[in-house]
């Protein structure tokens, strides 16, 4: 028998075990609750939505995240059709990929618009796996994830690659200047393929242009200021080095660390070579090719330092050409062109690399030589020049053109210590030299600029010689080859000067040329001579043709023609007695223009001669339309008679093409028995010189002519 002790004693035990089993199964609901609201918190709050899905496409279930993603409240999402959250224009794909994934019963993502319960849109990821349950009852689990800010980088990269690619060259480096990325642009311009280039430093396209101390300042900025931009010299695969307008951006992080380099350049070449050309424009005679006054001056000023520093003589010598005016006049312009480059390739092949040869313009030419050891060398130069120039030049139009050269020399320091006026004095040289005659070379020197101010102080005195009457005429009797008689006079014009005494025309004509006082000079003399004239006829001489000379100046500048015409009307005699006296280049020049003048002046019933023919360069097929009377051999082709055979064929040939055209041809300078024989042999119709008479007064002259007249004597030239 249990006594009730034992049975109490049974209950307690029961009591406390089942207290204990108590405790234990409260605990463990504890630990179940626990660990519950872990898990649904771990659900609910998961960083992306999780939704499950019925077969028909409902939502079931949908975590914390879910609703927020989507804008709704759980119980307005739940049982709701999930396609109706879908973006209209993703609908059908949602619905075809929905049908395929339950039929299919694979795992997928799949992205699309969603719409929130507000109906703002956002692009979504979702991924898909179907369940099945032992019902067989399938239920679909979705993770949902917004990736709007995704697609939006998405885009933003989009953009910029395609930035990349069509815009001008690109790379992109990391931050140890490794190439990571270039584009094709840059891959052009470089030479490189991708696959050469990708994983190379960037300093592989270096030139030699620069130093390394220009590429250490170039990155120092780079990564001070975050960008750089200047010109750099790179170098093509090809090892052509080409220049480009380079500028280079630091990418950094936000610790402000660089983490990479972007490079993108514009090739300047072109540019530079415009630069190149304007700078050769600016520096460089285009005709020729010479370095022009702005260079010279350059190069003299940094030549006359350098000689000071050396203490050694420098030279410069400022070239004329002789003729060249006649060349252009008949040749044209195209054939002056020719010529000036003819000389300068002869002048550049003759002096060393050292020596400066410019242009100045016109005919005028400078040589400077820097490295003379005594100043005789720069005649020793200057010769050579003179005899190289004065060989033939073949041009176009004519393979025998010969011209010449006069040479005015400075040198530093005994002429000048400055660029201007060591320029100054060998211009002033170079008009000794011509004053010395042509193919002359001269030095500067103080009595040399003595006499061109006494050349200035001329033009002045010759200005008051014409209106002080200080002017006269002199003729020199022209007489026929054949009968001997005196057929005409050319009237010179001479200059008494009260200091310098009588002035031959030369002494002065070229000055009042250069001055224009030659019009009036020109007028006065066409006056006096005409008036003479009249005057010996009205006294009862025979008439004969009265040669005046008129300068090319005034020929083209002035109207001859009325001058002519009133003249002859003023004095009243008859025009057939004038005989205007214009040199070849004066014709030549501006030829359409001479013609009509000449024209005008024949049909006011005026002779017409060329005067010194064979010095210029005459056109023959022009010279054939010219209406002349007279052609008169230059005197330089006379004088050497009978010593020179080349001026005597020269002779021979003017008086049997003359002939052949239908002029007269009246050879001047005449001096020698043997000079006459020869031209009358020759065919030559007239002629003047000092055998018979030199420039005579007029008083002179009347009575020569009247003595002559009165006894019908035979030429002096029988004798
Ligand atoms: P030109 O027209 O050729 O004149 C001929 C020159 O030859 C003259 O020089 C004359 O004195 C010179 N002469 C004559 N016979 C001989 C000779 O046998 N031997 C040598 N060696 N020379 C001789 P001039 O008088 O000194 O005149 C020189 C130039 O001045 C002239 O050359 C002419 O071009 C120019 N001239 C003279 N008077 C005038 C003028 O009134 N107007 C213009 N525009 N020019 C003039
Ligand atoms: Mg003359
Ligand atoms: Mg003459």
């Amino acid at each position: 028998m249990i006594s009730n002790d034992e049975l109490l004693q049974s209950l307690h035990d029961h009591q406390i075990e089942l207290e204990m089993q108590n405790e234990e199964l409260r605990n463990a609901h504890i630990a179940l609750e626990e660990s519950r609201t872990r898990y649904l918190s771990l659900y609910e709050f998961a960083p992306v939505g999780y939704l499950t899905l019925t077969q028909e496409g409902l939502i079931d279930e949908i975590n914390l995240t879910g609703t927020t993603l989507l804008g709704m409240e759980r119980h307005q999402l739940i049982n709701h059709r999930f396609s109706a959250l879908v973006a209209s224009k993703d609908g059908d794909r949602w619905h075809l990929f929905f049908q395929h994934l339950i039929q299919n019963n694979f795992e997928h993502d799949f992205e699309l618009e969603l719409h929130r319960g507000d109906n703002s849109p956002f692009d979504a990821q979702l991924h898909c796996r179907l369940i099945t349950d032992d019902d067989k009852l399938s239920t679909i689990r979705v993770t949902l994830t917004d990736i709007t800010q995704r697609k939006r980088i998405e885009v933003v990269l989009r953009i910029v690659s395609t930035a990349f690619e069509s815009h001008g060259p690109m790379v992109i480096c990391n931050a140890n200047k490794i190439i990571l990325q270039a584009n094709r642009a840059f891959t052009e311009a470089t030479g490189y393929t991708q696959e050469e280039i990708i994983g190379q430093k960037i300093s592989l396209l270096k030139s030699d242009h620069h130093d390394n101390a220009f590429y250490a300042a170039m990155w120092e900025i780079i990564n001070q200021t975050g960008t750089w931009q200047g010109e750099v010299w790179d170098r093509h695969k090809s090892g052509q080095v080409n220049p480009k307008l380079l500028t280079i951006s630091a990418v950094k992080d936000i610790n402000n660390v660089v983490t990479h380099y972007v490079g993108s350049f514009i090739d300047i070449s072109d540019q530079k070579l415009a630069e190149e050309k304007i700078k050769h424009l600016a520096f460089y005679d285009s005709l020729t090719q010479l370095p022009n006054r702005c260079l010279l001056q350059e190069r003299l000023k940094y030549s006359i330092e350098m000689a000071r520093r050396e203490n050694k003589p420098l030279a410069l010598l400022m070239l004329d050409l002789d003729r060249f005016k006649a060349v252009n006049d008949s040749l044209g312009h195209m054939a002056g062109d020719e010529l000036l480059q003819q000389v300068a390739a002869r002048m550049t092949a003759r002096l060393r690399t050292v020596d400066m040869v410019s242009r100045l313009g016109g005919d005028e030419f400078i040589v400077l030589l820097d490295d003379i050891a005594h100043p005789d060398d720069a005649a020793r130069v200057a010769k050579e020049i003179i005899s190289d120039l004065s060989k033939s030049f073949q041009l176009s139009q004519s393979d025998d053109v010969r011209i010449g050269v006069s040479i005015g020399i400075s040198l530093y320091p005994q002429h000048g210590c400055c660029p201007e006026t060591l320029l100054d004095h060998a211009d002033a040289a170079l008009y000794q030299a011509k004053d010395q005659g042509r193919g002359c070379f001269a030095y500067f020197s103080e009595s040399l600029t003595r006499a061109a101010q006494e050349r200035i102080a001329l033009e002045v005195r010759l200005r008051r010689a014409i209106e002080q009457d200080e002017l006269h005429m002199l003729y020199q009797p022209q007489i026929d080859l054949n009968s001997g008689q005196i057929i005409g006079a050319e009237a010179l014009v001479y200059w008494q000067d009260p200091i310098d005494g009588l002035v031959p025309p030369l002494g002065f004509i070229p000055i009042a040329e250069e001055s224009h006082l030659i019009v009036e000079i020109g007028e006065w003399v066409l006056r006096e001579t005409c008036k003479q004239a009249k005057q010996w006829l009205d006294s009862g001489l025979f008439p004969i043709t009265m040669a005046v000379n008129v300068s090319s100046h005034q020929f083209r500048r002035s109207d001859i023609n009325a001058l002519v015409a009133s003249v002859l009307q003023e004095t009243g005699l008859p025009a057939g007695q004038l005989e205007l006296e214009i040199t070849e280049s004066g014709l030549m020049e501006n030829h359409d223009l001479a013609m009509d003048i000449l024209n005008n002046l024949r049909h006011q019933g005026i002779r017409l001669a060329i005067d010194d023919f064979g010095k210029g360069y005459s056109s023959l097929s022009r010279l054939k339309y010219f209406p002349v009377d007279v052609l008169k051999i230059d005197k330089s082709f006379i004088e050497k008679i009978p010593f020179n055979k080349d001026d005597m064929e020269i002779a021979t040939t003017i008086v049997v093409m003359g002939h052949n055209l239908g002029f007269k041809v009246l050879a001047e300078g005449v001096e020698t028995p043997e000079q006459l024989e020869f031209l009358r042999e020759k065919g030559c119709d007239a002629y003047q010189g000092y055998i018979k008479n030199s420039p005579l007064s007029a008083k002179a002259f009347a009575e020569l002519l009247a003595k002559e007249q009165s006894q019908g004597v035979l030429s002096t030239s029988s004798a």
